[in-house]
């Protein structure tokens, strides 16, 4: 039986997780569930799973949160803010931790899990693109075992032997497919001034806005890039990004013999997950499996880094090295949020990601923590001011 936290519960990963524990109720019992303020569904999920904790992200919110669990009678312990979030990725009884919060913020917690020597499911991406160099080393030291969700970085690690570095397997290239999101076949003038929720309205994939925003702009495949670096043991020159407008074909792994293996399937976060949470079995997702005649066709193109600029600096970022990444994050994660809220063009958030790497230079990392959040909130403080000047 194993017992899971899965931090970022209520948001669209979170929800995918606790559908397929629900199907493998002998498997699995739900020990924590987090989240930032949709308190509402939290609550919800807390009266089908009966957690033992609770973690409510915004402090504010979690006294109020507290009450109403009290009320209904839930035997679910409430806990606050980010020690909350820690404390029940790395307690003792936990084996497994999901970790699908989105953005910077689910790095300390999934960091606390790593430490802790978890099975730590990654979906969160951006913890990885951030400290990834730390990251690693303490996967390493912990002994913790590293699965990755995201689907591309999930179908790799399905197409190689485990445990077995790329050379050793006889790796040439990773094959990283893209969808290329809603404006794949927009002009840069047409880009321009799209909504929010155009950009959010992904042709083959139902996800939070930021991961959504991030497609459209291809910045999620230059995060993807960046993490599939890390989790691999390799450099960006090994990787080709191929853009599949279908999304069937989630990755492929090209070997020194001519072969090329590739995970195919339908577009659903619960085959990764179910993955990861039974790996290595293979359990029931609640996924169809796939009718390659409703499919018919399977294209590939090569991406356009003209128009998808973001592709192109992340790729730069992760060559710079040192700060260089976690910057690329922090102005990203700024400048999608303006985004979102109306106060940046579309294709102004590759060009504030653009300006705020400019600005600051690439620096080595100091290897913890507490520096990491110095060099992220800097960044986030020039991003905003980029907004300002140039929105
Ligand atoms: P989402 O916005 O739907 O959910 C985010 C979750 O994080 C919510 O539970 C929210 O409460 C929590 N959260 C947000 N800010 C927080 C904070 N400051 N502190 C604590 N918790 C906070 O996002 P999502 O689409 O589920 O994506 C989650 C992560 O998984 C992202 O890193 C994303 O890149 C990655 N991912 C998502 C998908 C997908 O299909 N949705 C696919 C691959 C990877
Ligand atoms: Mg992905």
């Amino acid at each position: 039986m194993q017992a899971i936290t899965v931090l970022g519960a209520t948001g669209s990963i979170g929800v995918s997780t606790l559908d397929v524990i629900a199907r493998h109720p002998h498997r699995y019992r739900v020990f924590a569930l987090t989240a930032n303020s949709r308190t509402d569904i939290l609550l919800q999920q807390c009266r089908q799973f009966a957690p033992r904790y609770a973690v409510v992200a915004d402090e504010q919110q979690a006294d109020a949160f507290a009450l109403r669990v009290r009320e209904e009678g839930l035997a679910v312990e409430v806990l606050a803010g980010v020690a909350g979030l820690e404390a029940v990725a790395a307690h003792p009884e936990v084996t497994t931790v999901m970790a699908a919060i989105v953005g910077f913020a689910g790095l300390s917690p999934t960091l606390a899990a790593v430490r802790a020597g978890k099975k730590i499911l990654l979906a969160n991406k951006e913890a990885l693109v951030c400290a990834g160099q730390l990251f690693m080393q303490a996967v390493g030291q912990a002994g913790a075992t590293l699965l990755p969700i995201d689907s591309e970085h999930n179908a790799i690690f399905q197409c190689l032997p485990y445990g077995k570095t790329l050379v050793e397997a006889g790796v040439r290239r990773l094959l990283l497919t893209a969808s290329g999101g809603p404006f794949r076949e927009r002009s840069l003038e047409e880009m321009e001034w799209v909504t929010p929720e155009q950009a959010c309205a992904h042709p083959n994939w139902s996800m939070g806005r930021k991961i959504s925003v991030d497609s459209a702009t291809m910045m999620n495949k230059g995060l993807e890039l960046i993490e599939a670096c890390w989790l691999f043991g390799t450099t960006p020159a090994q990787v080709q990004v191929v853009v599949h407008p279908q999304s069937i074909v989630h990755s492929l792994v090209e070997y020194a013999d001519g072969s090329t293996l590739a995970q195919l399937g339908n577009p659903d976060m619960r085959t990764p997950i179910a993955y990861g949470l039974a790996w290595p079995e293979r359990i029931d997702a609640g996924v169809p499996a796939l009718d390659l005649f409703v499919a018919g066709r399977l294209d590939f193109l090569p991406p356009d880094e003209v128009r998808f600029p973001a592709l192109r600096l992340a790729r730069e970022a992760f060559i710079a090295g040192g700060s260089a990444p976690l910057v690329l994050n922090a102005a990203n994660e700024v400048a999608v949020a303006a985004f979102l809220a109306g106060r940046l063009p579309f294709t102004g958030v590759a060009r504030i990601v653009e300006r705020v790497l400019e600005q600051l230079a690439a620096r080595p990392l100091p290897g913890d923590l507490s520096a990491l959040v110095a060099v992220d909130a800097l960044s986030r403080q020039c991003a905003e001011q980029e907004i300002k000047v140039h929105a």
